[in-house]
């Protein structure tokens, strides 16, 4: 799980994801056959299909590397700095964050995130029950509105720090939406065999703010079939009806049939499914109410291409406690390079 820690703990904002980039590009290397990075900052590593298939199938693979962050908006006269939030937030897991400021001398500069306000010694009834909005909140570095002058300037990217960790047979950590499709992106590539598919898997820019990347780079590779890994909702916690938990942790790989973005083709989840039996992967089926994965831009490509999503279950979604369960991100891998092999 070293690979997995390191993509966790790296920072990569939407628009500012070449950390990540850095990271996958040095480790794929000989992995593939040829890889490039797009304008958009798209990471696009193709392996060719043996070479004596005839006019082989495109088959698209999209792990998005951004992650839910900031960017510095503004530093008032004392030094606290606001901040402008790129991806869905629920506020009331902010409180008390550490936070990491990429300056653009390539230096880190670490702070406290918390909303304004009084704390709860001084807070009035009404302010207790408020739930701050995501404005509200800044950060405090410690330093003085002179002292980050020169350093911290708005648009500086601000993400959140926590540290990855293994718990029994889970995984927990923050932005593993999607760092887990980076490290099964890598892993595929370093143990997949031949194929008779033309394989392209792009480590995508910008998913959280409107699947951007995916956009662009699926419609440069004009797949024939494309394939998002992301992760999906485990509500599969106290407080939660069966009927709300989406999918359960452990449960293995989610087939996603659709969410408010996409309906996956049939012919791929009929294929997936009759994959997963014969090969014992565990696998459950996904119906998300709302949100999407770059397979909504897979499916729209150009002319359009037959789409489909892998999740991997994932509980405390958007929160530094995101957490997965290893059966399930290794279900998924196999699933993956059954289909790819096959
Ligand atoms: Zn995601």
């Amino acid at each position: 799980m070293d690979l997995l820690k390191t993509l966790s703990e790296l920072p990569g904002a939407p628009g500012r994801e070449e950390r990540v980039r850095e990271f996958i590009d040095a480790r794929v290397q000989g992995h593939a056959d040829e890889i490039s990075t797009d304008a958009l900052g798209n990471l696009i590593c193709r392996k060719r299909a043996r070479k004596d298939v005839k006019d082989p199938k495109k088959v698209m693979i999209a792990c998005h590397m951004d992650e839910i962050a900031f960017y510095v908006r503004q530093i008032d006269d004392k030094g606290f700095i606001r901040i402008h939030n790129l991806g869905g937030f629920d506020t009331r897991t902010l409180f008390a964050r550490r936070v990491r400021i990429q300056t653009r001398d390539g230096r880190e500069l670490f702070g406290n995130l918390n909303p304004s306000g009084r704390p709860i010694h001084l807070a009035t009834e009404e302010e207790r029950k408020k739930i701050p909005k995501i404005g509200e909140f800044f950060v405090d570095t410690g330093l003085t509105a002179e002292e980050l002058k020169g350093r911290v300037r708005p648009g500086d990217p601000v993400t959140l720090v926590q540290e990855f960790y293994e718990m029994g047979d889970l995984v927990t950590g923050k932005c593993l939406d999607n760092r887990v499709a980076c490290w099964l992106g890598v892993r595929l590539l370093e143990q997949l065999g031949e194929s008779d598919y033309d394989i392209y898997v792009v480590f995508t820019v910008q998913e959280e703010i409107g699947i951007r990347g995916a956009t662009t780079s699926s419609y440069a590779i004009n797949p024939d079939i494309g394939i998002a890994v992301d992760t999906t909702l485990a509500v599969d916690v106290p407080g939660v009806p069966f009927e709300d938990q989406v999918v359960a942790l452990g449960g293995g790989t989610a087939i996603k049939i659709l969410d408010s973005y996409s309906v996956s083709d049939k012919g791929l989840v009929d294929t997936f499914i009759e994959l997963a039996e014969k090969h014992e992967i565990p696998h459950q089926f996904e119906i998300l109410p709302l949100g999407g994965t770059d397979a909504a831009a897979l499916q729209r490509a150009r002319g359009g291409s037959r789409a489909i999503t892998l999740s991997v279950p994932t509980r405390y979604i958007h929160t530094v406690t995101e957490t997965v369960h290893k059966r399930d991100l290794q279900a998924t891998l196999d699933l993956l390079r059954k289909y790819l092999e096959a």
